[in-house]
């Protein structure tokens, strides 16, 4: 498996329990949802899918997926989950969070792309998004 010079960053395991109980409790901003399409919504934890509905496709603070089951948060950290080679596109933030950059794969290797990002020295990280309606998937970080 190829490494690279930064590492993948999931959700912390206590904000996704939170969510979870936010959910199970009926908190008006958590609810589990039905799944309605097997490569639809990533779960923001262990990094692999999860069928879940869409949340505003341009909101920064729109809804963050998360299996509603117990899941293991992605350790590889240093290795490019394999569930999003494709159908993502990244963009490049600096410190104050302004978007620098955006490239998508395009059909060549995320790791590219991502290393091509960061060699702005702007770029404070990268988030992985989905290609079509720019959900949040997970951030990229310099090693
Ligand atoms: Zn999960």
């Amino acid at each position: 498996m190829r490494t690279s010079n930064f590492r993948v960053v999931p959700l912390k395991t206590e904000v996704v329990e939170a969510a979870r109980r936010g959910a199970k409790s009926g908190a008006s901003d958590h609810r589990a949802v039905a799944v309605d399409s097997p490569r639809g919504y990533p779960c923001r934890h262990c990094l692999r899918w999860a069928a879940i509905p869409p949340g505003n496709p341009y909101s920064e603070t729109g809804p963050i997926f998360v299996h509603e089951q117990p899941c293991e948060r992605y350790a590889a950290t240093a290795e490019y989950p394999s569930d999003f080679r494709s159908g993502r596109v990244f963009r490049a933030y600096n410190s104050k969070y302004d978007m620098i950059d955006a490239k998508p794969v395009n059909g060549g290797e995320p790791e590219t792309v991502i290393e091509t990002l960061l060699q702005n020295p702007q770029a404070a990280f990268v988030d992985a998004r989905s290609a079509d309606r720019g959900c949040y998937t997970f951030r990229i970080e310099r090693i």
